[in-house]
């Protein structure tokens, strides 16, 4: 099992704090007495764009999550878990299927899952739950499973949440069935505008004018290195917008607690990908990079009765995986298309090394492999994507601005040792070409065996004008 420093600081909080947390696992004896699993509800919080090293109980050192934080310690933490794509619609497309984007189909943010997909939705429907999904982004996704999905870029995270409050209050509390939530914040996601009582939190003078999609294109487009404060004050805004979404996860959790729901609920926290923050190539975004701050998120598992207290498990794991876990827990079966495994074996005892994992950038011509502390991302075809849209680039130029096209200047082999280099800068592929060459045969051979698979995936793109304008306005088309 790793020991990253996060994860040291993790254990020492942990301990200063007078709670005792075992990294060889919590036992049975950690559990609550066990809730029946008819009588067990499910609640899904995913994030979008939550790096893991920003949050308190991966290691961050500011008060960005304490409602999560908690959940951590009364929990269970993963943290390290590898996102499949670092997109939104594949990459929770990914969660909710347990499948690669090669098999269900989603490859961007414009490409509808296939009817009759077997989901995270569809399975607990069938198990009788009544389903409610409360989407900040990606609503117009086909979600079946779900007798209500709300949400969209013009719910801010407040709003989002007293939509699912609503939805809760009328149609969970005292109902025969047990409910699945799931909700997706997207205030992490660019643009970051805090209200101003959180911008505040951790800047004095918050410099809003960082925050916008365009300010971090242009910085990519002239390839200008961030000086002085510059960088933290992107920094601060993010940080900032974080903070609110926990604070809404807080009310959320209050709120199902005076309801006398929480404690028969599982609770599962999790993201879409990460974000650049200018650790690679002046690069600030998340779409463009497979480095580990856009595919290394956080888990956390909290349920009495469900899921032990005071546990981490440090060793890789996938977002593929969240499905079958949270299935498992509720005492359902998971479907056959599911690819992703269960990690309740690694709720209890020791935590033996996991095979290597594997995701996908790019449309699969890029893949990353990730071996314990090691980091491999393989670009056979020297492809370099595109990251600043065209018609921004045409605006930047018209406007006499300096620079060019940003295309992610991506090696061949490229391998990291994240126990001495968190941030992914030592290219050691040169010296290590045996792993190189290891690796490189894993993830063709892992490529190969799901096109075999994959054929016959019928996906449409969605025909939704308002969708492609919202797709422009975020800078994706
Ligand atoms: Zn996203």
């Amino acid at each position: 099992m790793s020991d990253f420093p996060s994860r040291r600081r993790f254990l020492q909080r942990a301990a200063a704090s007078g709670l005792l947390l075992s990294a060889a696992g919590g036992t049975a004896s950690a559990l609550s007495p066990p809730i029946p699993h008819k009588r067990r509800n499910l609640l899904l919080i995913t994030v979008d764009t939550l790096r893991a090293d920003h949050t308190g109980c991966c290691g961050y050192e500011r008060s960005t999550t304490p409602r999560i934080d908690q959940l951590a310690r009364e929990g269970m933490l993963f943290d390290q878990v590898n996102v499949q794509y670092g997109l939104t619609w594949p990459s929770l497309a990914s969660i909710m299927t347990a499948m690669p984007v090669q098999l269900h189909g989603v490859k961007n943010n414009e490409t509808l899952m296939a009817a009759g997909t077997p989901t995270l939705g569809t399975s607990l429907d069938d198990a009788g739950f009544h389903c409610g999904a409360f989407l900040g982004f990606a609503e117009k996704q086909r979600w079946e499973g779900f007798s209500t999905v709300d949400g969209g870029r013009h719910l801010d995270d407040g709003q989002l949440t007293s939509r699912f409050l609503e939805w809760f209050d009328k149609e969970c509390v005292n109902a025969d069935a047990p409910f699945f939530g799931w909700i997706h914040f997207y205030g992490p996601h660019l643009p970051w505008r805090p209200d101003p009582a959180y911008g505040a939190l951790f800047s004095p003078e918050p410099q809003l004018e960082c925050g916008s999609i365009n300010y971090q294109y242009q910085i990519s487009y002239e390839q200008r290195s961030l000086q002085g404060g510059a960088l933290r004050d992107i920094i601060d805004l993010y940080d900032a917008e974080i903070r609110r979404t926990d604070d809404c996860i807080d009310q959320i959790l209050q709120h199902l607690s005076t309801a006398g729901m929480l404690d028969h609920t599982l609770v599962a926290v999790s993201a879409d990908h990460g974000t650049e923050l200018y650790d690679h190539h002046n690069y600030g975004l998340h779409w463009g990079s497979p480095y580990n701050g856009v595919y290394r998120v956080p888990l956390v598992l909290w349920g009495p009765g469900m899921v032990p207290a005071q546990r981490l498990v440090s060793r890789p794991v996938r977002s593929i995986d969240i499905a079958p876990t949270l299935m498992d827990l509720l005492g359902q079966p998971a479907p056959d298309r599911f690819m992703g495994t269960s990690l309740t074996p690694l709720l209890a005892g020791d935590v033996p090394p996991g095979p290597p994992l594997i995701s996908e950038y790019s449309e699969g011509k890029i893949l990353i492999v990730r071996d314990g502390d090691q980091r491999f991302i393989w670009n056979p075809q020297r492809y370099q994507n595109n990251v600043i849209p065209v018609q921004v680039v045409e605006e930047f130029k018209a406007a006499g601005i300096p620079g060019g096209q940003f295309r992610m200047p991506l090696e061949r082999y490229e391998l990291y040792d994240l126990r001495e280099d968190l941030k992914e800068q030592n290219n050691l592929a040169d010296a290590r070409v045996a792993e190189v060459a290891r690796y490189a045969d894993l993830a063709a051979a892992w490529k190969q065996s799901l096109a075999s698979i994959a054929h016959g995936v019928q996906n449409e793109t969605i025909d939704d004008e308002a969708h492609r304008e919202s797709l422009k306005a975020l800078g994706y088309l």
